[in-house]
């Protein structure tokens, strides 16, 4: 017998929701509708830094507005950071992170000194700088107080997993994983102490998400979580990266566009109804 699918939605409140966000909250709930399985809700806001709990609230208002039901209790990320700092700890433990002292400058300076750096779809990656401090130095540094960040040692990471690794995407087919592209990736961040890609993959597990539908977007993050899940010894779920929905001009519509949130829609008497059917025959 397969596993009861379980799908969730994970917005981060850092703005209003808008009709993309309605169309991959849909996506997530009707595959779980459509085969029989749970929908669940996660709040991803352990960025303090951008998120607010008046931006959470109205999320569920937005949801609760467009007839989307998920089971409770909503997981709210910001309640479980000793957990992500557990994981991060025995990820540290087998050595698969290092600590990064390098300000977003330094890295800069390194690269342009370089004349070269190993690059990603978003450009270049981080030179691994850190990676070559000595452990006296690192623990000297530590214990003066020295603001530091924890990233992946990936050659470690892939060594010790020994093989390439894949995903099954519903929507693109069998993935082979390229975590190249994403290098030696920050885990916990300086400033909040985790990561998205610590905080989900942690979760996710956690939830028992047998899917995950998400925006395309995330499609690069994915590489990074299957080493991720692979060194915490997690199970697989199988992924769909859907579309983003675009505006007239083909743009990725965005949180700071306040005309298109569902909110303002709603304020202006477009129905629930209405909405869904436009995203739903994208
Ligand atoms: N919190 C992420 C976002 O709002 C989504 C994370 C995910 O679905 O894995 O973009």
């Amino acid at each position: 017998m397969t596993a009861p699918v379980v799908t969730r939605f994970a917005p981060s409140p850092t703005g209003h929701l808008h009709k993309g966000h309605a169309y991959a909250a849909l996506q997530a709930s009707n595959f779980a509708k459509k085969h029989g399985g749970r929908f669940l809700l996660r709040i991803e806001d352990i960025d303090h830094t951008r998120c607010n709990s008046e931006n959470a609230e109205q999320i569920l208002e937005d949801l609760r507005w467009l007839g989307i039901e998920w089971e409770e209790p909503v997981r709210i990320q910001n309640q479980h950071l000793n957990e992500y700092r557990e994981t991060a700890g025995k990820l540290e433990q087998h050595g698969f992170l290092y600590p990064c002292f390098c300000t977003r400058k330094d890295i800069q300076r390194e690269i342009e000194r370089a004349g070269q750096a190993p690059h990603g779809s978003e450009g270049p990656l981080y030179p691994s700088t850190c990676r070559h401090l000595s452990k006296d130095e690192q623990k000297a540094r530590i214990a003066a107080g020295e603001a530091h960040a924890l990233r992946l040692d990936l050659k470690r990471a892939m060594n010790e997993i020994g093989q390439e690794l894949t995903w099954q995407d519903r929507i693109h087919g069998e993935q082979k994983c390229r975590p190249e592209l994403l290098g030696d990736a920050v885990i916990v961040r300086k400033d909040i102490g985790t990561s998205y890609h610590l905080a989900a993959v942690h979760d996710d597990a956690l939830q028992g998400i047998t899917d995950i539908v998400r925006g395309e977007d995330l499609f690069e993050s994915t590489n990074l979580h299957r080493v991720l899940q692979e060194l915490l010894n997690l199970p697989v779920p199988s992924y769909h990266h859907h579309k983003l929905l675009t505006d007239e001009k083909g743009n990725r519509l965005a949180k700071r566009d306040k005309a298109i949130t569902l909110k303002s829609l709603r304020e202006s008497g477009v129905s629930a109804e209405s909405l869904k059917s436009q995203v739903s025959s994208v």
